[in-house]
């Protein structure tokens, strides 16, 4: 895949970029390793000083990074700005509690006796530089979420960014480096896939982490795992969104509309699979549909678009496949499921019933804004239904009763449950998946403390 930025409104190639060669990896690496030396020796206070700094010029760039992101990879820009906003308060959130998190911990008194030390102090130190591979979809949050918790350590970051957003890739070096972190400390690899595997071979590089499709985090993680080096893996997800009888329907199904469409239907969050109680089903489909038809689909970067195109010719194929499949295996076609006829990679807003197990559509990722509405008899059907996924990223369930809360918190197999809301992720909380969605978490203290060296300092 070339590294270029192409409109996916109208198809039209608006920058195009050489990828890095071999000397200028070289010189980048070098850079990456011989910074990391003196920043793991900087303080919080200077670490959390720069890193406010990052997000008051983020936050002031907003408008101009968000155009950006919209013509790179097609998202409304109103949600462009809203990403640029969030990556400001999750930079903030590291700034003002890095140093709580990474606290040196005693054990308990007793085990410390137990094990004849006068002292033992567990301390979080740094790993040195990580390689994040990243995705197009949320080209600014996906790196923020890894790059701020990471420098807030004290490890620096080398980012691979996809191939579609490299003025958004080279904007984040920028924006580090105009903060007062030295240069080398977040820099940008323009390269494609191919050039991953050497990178990460690397001995100066310590970790990765990869956030995007199933191939790529198998192909990431195989090397790591030859170079015994550590890996967080976010993968895709195919999220139930589970609607009992005594939800708020109008709410249920409001929420659903956005939880479905959120980035254009891209996000691996969103709600893909909606389980419904056969008791509320026709009002819930009714609804939802009426919902997802009247969303206005047209220019991302007009403020009153809801829905743009996807990013790329190849993805709205890979959804249009998806969706012809599960026509020609019986499903019925609530709404959308026709490509329009217009410039740009627009796929209209679509539901879809009478899914079956033999659809590709049950076990694969629906990558834009496609539904899939599942009947269900009663709560157990739910469950089975809901786990019935190679994917276990998130999960939302309404419902209104306390025993059906629990029954879906103990039995969801998915990183998160989301009651009576929809799935979305904020710096305090942990964030990752299980099953073939992925291992390792990001965001909270359980993010900051993937990429650290855990080390026990035992005093005799
Ligand atoms: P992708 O094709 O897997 O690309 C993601 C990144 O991996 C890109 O930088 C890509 O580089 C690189 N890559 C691809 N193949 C590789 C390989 N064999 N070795 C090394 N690097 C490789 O995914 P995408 O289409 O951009 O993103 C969509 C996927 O990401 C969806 O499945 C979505 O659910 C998932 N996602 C997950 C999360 C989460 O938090 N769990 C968040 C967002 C997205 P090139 O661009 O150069 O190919």
């Amino acid at each position: 895949m070339p590294i270029a930025t192409v409109n996916p409104a109208n198809g039209e190639t608006l920058k195009t970029y050489e990828a890095m060669g071999a000397e200028e990896i070289e010189r980048r690496l070098q850079l990456a390793e011989a910074t990391f030396r003196t920043y793991r020796t900087t303080g919080f206070g200077e670490r959390a000083r720069l890193m406010n700094r990052a997000a008051d010029l983020l936050e002031e760039d907003q408008r101009d990074i968000g155009r950006v992101m919209t013509t790179e990879m097609g998202k409304p820009v109103r949600q462009a700005r809203a990403e640029a906003a969030k990556c400001a308060k999750a930079m903030r959130w590291y700034a003002g509690h890095a140093e709580e998190l990474l606290a040196d911990e005693d054990p308990a008194h007793s085990d410390v006796k137990d094990s004849g030390a006068a002292r033992v102090r567990v301390r979080y130190r740094p790993m040195g530089p990580v390689l994040a591979v990243m995705p197009w979809n949320f080209p600014l949050w996906q790196v923020i979420r890894f790059a701020a918790p990471a420098l807030m350590a004290g490890n620096v970051g080398l980012l691979k960014h996809a191939s579609n957003v490299p003025q958004t890739a080279l904007y984040l070096e920028d924006l580090f480096h105009r903060a007062g972190f030295t240069e080398g400390c977040f820099q940008t690899l323009l390269v494609g896939a191919g050039a991953v595997e050497e990178i990460l071979r690397d001995e100066r590089v310590k970790a990765a982490t990869l956030t995007g499709s199933e191939p790529a985090g198998r192909a990431v993680a195989s090397v790591a795992g030859d170079m015994v080096k550590k890996t967080v893996l976010e993968l895709g997800g195919s999220d139930p969104y589970v609607v009992m009888p005594s939800a708020d329907l109008d709410r249920a199904a409001q929420i659903a509309v956005t939880a479905r469409v959120q980035n254009n239907g891209q996000s691996c969050i969103a709600a893909k699979r909606f389980i419904v109680h056969t008791d509320v089903y026709d009002a819930f489909a009714e609804r939802f549909t009426a919902g997802m038809k009247a969303l206005k689909v047209g220019d991302p970067l007009e403020e009153e678009t809801d829905v743009g195109p996807l990013s790329s010719e190849q993805g709205r194929k890979d959804l249009e496949e998806l969706v012809d499949d599960a026509k020609r295996g019986g499903a019925a076609v609530l709404c959308g499921g026709v490509v329009p006829d217009r410039p740009g990679w627009y796929y209209p807003p679509t539901v879809l019933a009478g899914i079956t197990r033999e659809m590709r559509i049950h076990r694969e990722e629906a990558f834009g804004p496609v539904a899939t509405l599942y009947r269900a008899g009663d709560v157990d059907e739910a469950v089975l239904i809901a786990n019935d996924t190679p994917f276990g990223l998130s999960s939302n369930v309404w419902t209104r009763d306390d025993a059906e809360v629990d029954r879906f918190a103990r039995d969801l197999e998915a990183g998160a449950v989301y009651i009576n809301g929809m799935t979305a992720s904020h710096p305090a909380f942990p964030f990752g998946g299980v099953k073939r969605s992925g291992y390792g978490r990001e965001l909270s203290g359980h993010g900051i403390r993937e990429f650290c060296n855990i080390t026990t300092v035992w005093h005799g």
